[in-house]
């Protein structure tokens, strides 16, 4: 079986053929992502592994399909980027890679939590600067502090418990509520007792047409003054420039980001020599009080090596799949 890698960083391709040794699967990697600019690179294989910002609309499934492509394997947990339906009636597997290690993109959203709080960012370069005078870098504790959890999945939960192990009391809210969260102390409640209740609030929900900007000007009204919002989920979660406003009024008092709407035109690049051309990502840089990482929050070794060892499972579970099609042909 060939494949053709799309959105392929240097980390990706070591531990994608290291996991792939030993197997029948030829990989070769592609630094660009899938899009219908890049669909020609496809021809001669007989599928494809992306990532979070492959273009995987209707128009581009389609031509996999006529290129011969039976199988998608995302390297990601997320899928919103796939048109699903499209994939179906053309009779392509999607693969995802559902839990490649939650504990990696919690612990990054409480690393967010804590650099936004002790100011950490500031520190470092004040330091640096001989500068250490405290002025400005005033933080609060944890302990006693209502953090809300929209969205109690895989990572939801690993997030919640470390939180609950830094003293805090957990207000939940999910579709389908998790009773171990419950028997640990979490209180689920309805989405507006949580705005209104909560001093943090962290996003681990799906992005989905019900959560397609939850955080906009109308939900950020029902929260406390000085709030800290916490996004390492989909970027489009957030109303972007709704949140400025709110940046600007105090309503938002902390914001920490590794994810954003438009960041398939920015994010897993070097952009440092370039001008970037979106002036509401710039003006979100210049606030004291927002702390942006470039979706890391899944970048640890441990979840890399699953993802890869995920990934290579499934297209020989797909290759299987399409030698028994072809037996039964
Ligand atoms: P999961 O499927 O285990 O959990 C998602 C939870 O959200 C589920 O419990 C589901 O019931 C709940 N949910 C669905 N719709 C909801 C709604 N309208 N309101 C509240 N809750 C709702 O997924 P997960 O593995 O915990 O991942 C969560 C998200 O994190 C993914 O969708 C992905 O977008 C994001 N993610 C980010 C990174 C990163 O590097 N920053 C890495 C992996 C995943």
């Amino acid at each position: 079986m060939k494949i053709a890698v799309f959105s392929c960083k240097p980390y990706d391709k070591r531990t994608l053929s290291s996991h792939a040794e030993d197997t029948l699967l030829s990989m070769t990697y592609f630094e660009s992502r899938l899009s219908m600019e890049t669909i020609s690179l496809v021809q001669g294989f007989d599928a494809v592994s992306c990532f979070v910002n492959d273009d995987i609309n209707a128009t581009v499934i389609h031509c996999l399909k006529q290129q011969g492509i039976t199988c998608i394997a995302l390297r990601c947990a997320g899928f919103n980027n796939v048109d699903l339906e499209a994939a179906k009636i053309e009779g392509i597997r999607v693969f995802h890679v559902p839990d490649y290690s939650p504990t990696s993109v919690a612990e990054h959203a409480v690393a967010l939590i804590m650099t936004l709080n002790r100011k950490t960012h500031r520190a470092y370069h004040r330091v640096k600067e001989g500068n250490f005078a405290l002025e400005g870098l005033m933080g609060f504790n944890l302990e006693g502090k209502n953090v809300g959890c929209i969205g109690t999945g895989r990572i939801g939960t690993a997030f919640c418990r470390i939180m609950k192990g830094f003293g805090c009391h957990l207000y939940c809210y999910d579709v389908y509520p998790n009773q171990a969260l419950i028997d640990l102390g979490c209180e689920y409640v309805p989405l507006d007792d949580l705005y209104a209740k909560s001093d943090i609030i962290s996003l681990h929900c799906p992005l989905n047409e019900s959560t397609h900007h939850l955080i906009n000007k109308t939900t950020l009204h029902k929260m406390k003054d000085g709030v800290m919002i916490i996004n390492t989920s989909r970027g489009a979660l957030v109303h972007a420039q709704e949140a400025i406003d709110a940046l600007y009024t105090g309503k938002i008092g902390y914001l920490g980001l590794d994810v954003y709407e438009q960041e398939n035109k920015i994010f897993f690049e070097d952009m440092s020599s370039h001008i970037i051309q979106d002036s509401v990502f710039q003006l979100m840089l210049t606030f004291p009080n927002v702390v942006v990482t470039g979706h890391q929050g899944y970048f640890t070794i441990e979840a890399l090596n699953h993802i890869a060892e995920t990934t290579i499972n499934n297209l020989l579970n797909s290759q299987v799949a399409d030698n028994q099609t072809r037996r039964l042909a």
